[in-house]
């Protein structure tokens, strides 16, 4: 098995997108089987090495950031083993953790299959992906990585090597587990009694529900609870067309209003077209039903975004660097994708025309793409936000302040004028954007020196405090890693997180894995 240790050959390792600093580690392993990381396991088991596992170091939040001990590297799990076709349509895959995301993604592509999880950042490893319950843009019609898993093999740090399929292990009515183990022992466990936020996406803490499926609980544990070996995952049609744009606005009202109907209407959509049910749910997405909506039963097929992504002003005066285009008047701006088909792509660009009209968007002025070459475009742009203020954390030489909240459907408006009122007038730099569809939009707080970054991280509080008295969540796809764990604790509360920390004891008896990722140590 390759091992690396020189101080150059594994700076690579030791830090991850969150640019936290000081991370070290002795030695990094790359295994390229279970055995051979339930052999690494037990090592560290018995000399009581901490153990962190890294998956591309796209994570946000530090959480494959080690501070001393070893560090798994997924990298050489790197086989896509099968891509197969289903007789009732869609199909599985089954590969290592260390397969980049985009590879799968082009060779269940190049099937006429689809995965829909895209964190935008494509370069992640599909381990770290379900270790972080990854979420993104598609995330509006499909949902987080969560509903694609089927089958997981993981490597425990009691020395075992299991397989979990979805469906065939359950929690009981009192949130008790038992997962029978290779060696013949049950290994039993105590879910922690928190209830989860009601929100359209949730990376925070360990998954719980009633008589949850046990696979669910290593979706989003962000590598504290074993080594995600091997991933089988549902794939989907892939669709026939997509139709998209950037679309600009010069009131913030109208671009707002115009979220809210293209939101309703593709809800209703999902939920008012029997076909479309049937489509979806075969598919994999399940309609949501909004309470008090009546959805339009006789439009079979119309408006259903499967992304809405917003840009503030902020963040277009940030893009304009390198998008010079973007309109002068422009004080927002959304990308939105919606599928389409040969005999539905003229009748679906006239409709989303019409609303953009109706809403009084830009549209002269707005980008729209139904190539894939121009896709690429838009897509980048999207993609080109993060990337250049990452560059420009790093530059300035400051942690970046970034959050992920989500909150309730009709907490968002508020949720939004608070952010807004709140950073309004402080003198600091700061981008609003990302994921509306799902109420979930970043808040990057740029502090240019220590001074501002302490304002930032006062104001962070104070969003953190709001979304959770809206029944929000503290992070909606990033996870909590070692970043946000204090925070953790404002929403759940400091018992809940010793009942997580027994719930990992059971797992990792020794607490060699993942240490400071979720909960601090002194939780062990
Ligand atoms: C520009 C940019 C944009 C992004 N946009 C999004 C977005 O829209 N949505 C989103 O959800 N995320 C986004 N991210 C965050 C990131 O891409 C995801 O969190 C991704 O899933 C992390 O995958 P990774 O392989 O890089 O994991 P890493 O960063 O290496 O690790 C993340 C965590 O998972 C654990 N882990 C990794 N592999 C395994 C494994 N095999 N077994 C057990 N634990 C493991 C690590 O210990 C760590 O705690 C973005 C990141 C960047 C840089």
């Amino acid at each position: 098995m390759l091992t690396k240790s020189q101080p150059d050959e594994i700076q690579d390792f030791l830090s991850d997108a969150s640019y936290v600093k000081g991370g070290n580690a002795t030695l990094v392993v790359f295994p390229e089987s279970s055995n051979e990381i339930a052999e690494i396991l037990k090592r560290a088991i018995h000399d009581q090495i901490p153990v962190t596992i890294s998956g591309a170091g796209t994570g946000t939040v530090a959480g494959r950031v080690p501070f001393g001990g070893t560090v798994i590297a997924t990298d050489r799990l790197n086989q896509i083993r099968e891509v197969v076709h289903n007789d009732q349509g869609g199909g599985r895959a089954i590969a290592g953790a260390g397969v980049i995301l985009r590879d799968l993604q082009r060779a269940v592509e190049s099937e006429d299959l689809f995965y829909p999880p895209d964190p935008t950042e494509r370069s992640c490893f599909l381990g770290g992906t379900v270790a972080t319950n990854a979420s993104g843009a598609r995330t509006f019609k499909y949902g987080p990585t969560r509903r694609y898993v089927e089958r997981l093999r993981i490597a425990l740090a009691t020395g075992d090597v299991i397989d979990l399929r979805r469906g065939e292990c359950h929690a009981d009515a009192n949130g008790r587990i038992a997962i029978p183990l290779p060696s013949g022992r049950i290994l039993e466990a105590q879910l922690p009694s928190y209830r989860m936020p009601e929100v359209r996406k949730h990376a925070s803490g360990y998954y719980v529900a009633p008589q949850m499926d046990v696979i669910d609980l290593f979706i989003g544990s962000e590598g504290t609870l074993g080594v995600i070996v091997e991933v089988e995952v549902k794939l989907l049609s892939k669709p026939e067309g997509l139709l998209s744009g950037i679309v600009f606005f010069d009131s913030e009202e109208r671009l707002l209003a115009f979220v809210r109907e293209a939101r309703e209407r593709s809800l209703a959509s999902r939920v008012s077209s029997p076909t479309i049910n049937a489509e979806l749910a075969n598919r994999g997405s399940s309609p949501t039903v909004r309470e008090g909506f009546i959805s339009p039963s006789e439009r079979l097929i119309g408006i259903d975004a499967r992304a809405l992504e917003y840009f503030d002003i902020e963040s277009l005066r940030f893009l304009r660097q390198t998008y010079e285009m973007i309109p002068d008047l422009a004080v927002g701006a959304i990308f939105f994708e919606q599928e389409t088909t040969p005999s539905t792509e003229d009748s679906l660009m006239n409709e989303w025309l019409s609303l953009l009209d109706e809403h009084k968007a830009l549209s002269d002025s707005s980008w729209f793409a139904t190539n894939e070459t121009d896709q690429a475009k838009l897509r980048e742009f999207r993609h080109a936000l993060p990337v250049l203020m990452n560059e420009w954390f790093a530059r300035h030489n400051q942690r970046k302040v970034s959050t992920d909240m989500a909150v309730p459907d009709d907490a968002f408006a508020d949720m939004l004028r608070f952010y807004e009122d709140s950073l309004r007038g402080t003198g600091l730099r700061y981008t609003i954007f990302g994921h509306i569809g799902d109420n979930h939009v970043h808040v990057n707080i740029l502090p240019r020196n220590d001074d501002e970054a302490g304002k930032a991280w006062e104001i962070y509080r104070k969003f953190i405090q709001r979304a959770v008295q809206l029944g929000g969540t503290i992070s909606a796809e990033h996870g909590i890693g070692k970043l946000k764990r204090e925070y953790l604790r404002e929403l759940y509360g400091e018992e809940h997180l010793r009942e997580m920390a027994t719930l990992k004891h059971a797992f990792d008896p020794v607490g060699v894995l993942g240490r400071g990722n979720m909960f601090s140590e002194q939780f062990l």
